[in-house]
This record gives C-alpha cells, structure tokens and sequence, in this order.
C-alpha cells in the first residue's frame, strides 16, 4: 500500500499560536518563590529567562498570539511537517483503527524542539541578550538550541546529561558544530554540579541536575538567559504549531481523531499535538480522548503527586504546581534519556487532575518491540 501524506501549502500555514490557558475550565496554579512562597510576576521570572516568554508564560487570557514574522520564516524551512496515514502499521496490527502519524523528525536537528528553540532564541536577542544556556539529555533539546542560537546570532552553552553523553557521543557534535559549547551534568564548572558529585561521585545525571548547573550559569552571567526545552507554558504555547497544522491536515484527509496519542517527557510535544484539538473538548463538546505516554521508569503522570516542587534538582527554580516524583527521583539509565524527567508541566497537571487528559505508562523493552514494528512498517526510526 502506498503511504498517503497530507502537506500544507505555505498560504495555510498557521501563522499564530494557540494558548490554551485561555480555554482551561481552571487555570494551572501560579508558579511561587521557593523563599516567599508569593505567586511570581513575569518580572521574577525575567531574572532567568527572556522577559517575552516570562510573558506567555502567565498568559491566561490571549487564545492566539502572533509568531514572530523571523520566526514564521525559519519554519518555513521544515514546515509544514507532513502528517502520515499508516496504512503498513494498521495492517501489521490487524486494527480497524486509521492510524495518522505527525512526523517532526523532517528537519535537520531530528525533533520538534526547534519549534520553541527558534522564538526563545529569537526573543532573548530581541531583548538584547548575548548568551544562553540549557540543559539537554539525549541532545535534541541541546542541538535545537544550538542551531535557534546561531541563527539568531547569540553563543550557547548546554550542560548535557552525563549518560546520555556517553550513550550517543556524536549528539555532542551536532552540538559543537552549530558552535555551542556542551560540558556534561553533573560537572566540576557549577556549585550545583560539585555538590552532586560530592554526595555521589558516580551520578550519571539527570535532566534535573543539569537545568541545576544551566540556571545556574544564567543567575551568575550578565548578558545570558536560560532556556527550557519542555515542561513550562510558553514551550508548549509554541508547540502548538503541531497540532494546529495537524487540524487542517485531518481535515484535508476528512477526518477527526477519537483519540490523539503522544510521549511524555516534559509535556511540550505532547501539549503541541492534543492542545489545539481539545480545545474542541472544552468549547464544543468534542470527545476525544487524550493520552500521555510516560515511561514506567519514570512515571509521574500515573504514579506522581500533584503538589508543589522544583523544576530541578538543586532547588533553584521556582516551585511549580505539578505531578512530580520529588526533585531528587534519580530515574534509571534507560534509553529514552529525553523523558527522563521528574515532573510534569503545570497545563497538563491540571489537565488530569480535571480529568481532560491521562497518562498510561509503558516498559522499556514494549517501547522498543512498538519502535521496530514501526521502523519495519513506516520505514521510519523513532526515537524511543
Ligand atoms: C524531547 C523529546 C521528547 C520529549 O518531549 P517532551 O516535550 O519533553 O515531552 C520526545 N521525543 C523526542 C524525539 C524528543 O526530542
């Protein structure tokens, strides 16, 4: 069978954002200073991150918001990204189901983090920022940001979670050759870093240790801001590029999905595909069902609580309302390093807690069987 892809023309690209804080029967809870424990201004959190994604963050009453003309342009590079009827995989399966897959892996850095990497970068050097610095566990997130860094003209450092390092060492040159500069977490270069490897000379790292060691950085050098691959507001806000493109491309095939399934590191690819099509849910009574898939090893969604912690593991964020596993869950060295993370973004907590979304959590070695189907029915290689 042949494979049928649904592409849209350059004049149907979106050429706005969706929000959907605006939309949530409740918004998510405000984020606190750890010390006052006082909802936080966007000015608060402008310390650490570019003032205009401070600003989105809080945003609870913009539905749209405009991409940035430079922005539309870069996406315009590798967008849209076809959205793909799996005919192989259904047959493979035996299912009645019709099986759409969005496939983000068409452009250069391999993931759909350079949709946030791009307007994060492109608004810190609006904002006359010259460094900037993140965390990265498999790489994706790191080399997005190096290459959203060199096109906007600004130097990028990315502290890299050490295993995952050492799993796929050519990420780090990806990395280098959009000329970042990579160190893996924990390092001996940040207070954060030495305290870890202090206490345990053998943590192999985690997300949380290395957005420890990027804040960090960003607190202690004029002119540098840090940015987040996933987990907050404004990253999921420019994801929503996926799903608002995946709308018009059900359309062009005639359908609607009963069901929108993603995986689940930190939320922002997931809220990219499923935010746009439930705002159906809310407004217009649609019934889709939406499904987060977390790993076993790491599973907030389904075995968290929903309280109040940080984004990292030293403590230096501020406290975000989430389903967490603690600040200091040291999830295994499985291979899917990019969801190796402690907690879940405050949109999607408050998602499942008024249960418009749930999370199911899945087995490494499941995860790999589904991986190879697809591989040998798709023709493509996914991520785990
Ligand atoms: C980052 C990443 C994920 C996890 O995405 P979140 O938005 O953090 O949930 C999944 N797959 C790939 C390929 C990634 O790069």
């Amino acid at each position: 069978m042949k494979q049928k892809k649904f592409i849209l023309e350059e004049k149907e690209m979106p050429t706005q954002w969706y929000n959907i804080q605006a939309d949530m029967p409740n918004k998510p809870l405000p984020p606190l200073h750890p010390g006052t424990r006082q909802p936080l201004t966007w000015e608060d959190l402008a310390h650490i991150f570019p003032a205009e994604c401070c600003k989105q963050e809080l945003n609870t009453t913009d539905r749209w918001i405009d991409i940035p003309e430079p922005v539309l342009e870069k996406y315009r590079f590798y967008r849209s990204t076809p959205m793909v009827r799996a005919y192989e995989l259904e047959k493979a399966l035996g299912t009645p189901a019709h099986i759409y897959f969005k496939n983000e892996s068409t452009n250069p850095l391999g993931s759909h983090k350079v949709n946030s990497a791009l307007p994060q970068c492109y608004y810190a050097k609006q904002e006359g920022t010259t460094n900037v610095t993140t965390e990265t566990g498999a790489g994706q997130w790191g080399a997005a940001l190096s290459y959203a860094a060199s096109v906007f003209g600004l130097e990028a450092a990315v502290y890299q979670v050490k295993i995952s390092m050492l799993q796929k060492p050519y990420r780090s040159s990806i990395m280098r050759t959009f000329g970042a500069t990579v160190e893996g977490s924990p390092s001996m270069s940040t207070r954060a870093g030495k305290d870890v490897i202090t206490k345990n000379p053998t943590h192999m790292g985690s997300l949380g240790t290395a957005i420890s060691e990027a804040v960090e950085l960003a607190m202690t050098t004029p002119g540098c801001k840090y940015t987040l691959g996933s987990v907050l507001n404004h990253v999921a806000l420019h994801q929503s590029i996926i799903g608002l493109e995946a709308e018009k491309q059900m359309e062009k095939a005639g359908e609607y999905p009963d069901m929108v399934i993603a995986c689940f590191g930190g939320g922002s690819n997931f809220g990219g595909i499923a935010f746009p099509f439930m705002r159906h849910n809310i407004l217009d009574g649609k019934k889709t069902e939406f499904i987060a898939a977390e790993p076993e090893s790491c599973p907030k969604l389904t075995r968290g609580k929903f309280e109040y912690d940080f984004g990292d593991e030293a403590g230096l964020t501020p406290l975000l309302p989430m389903y967490t596993l603690g600040h200091d869950f040291r999830p295994a060295n499985i291979h899917a390093g990019g969801l190796r993370y402690h907690g879940a973004g405050m949109i999607v907590s408050q998602l499942i807690k008024d249960g418009l979304m749930h999370g199911v959590d899945i087995p490494q070695l499941e995860t790999f069987e589904a991986g190879v189907l697809f591989a040998r029915t798709e023709g493509i290689i996914p991520a785990p």
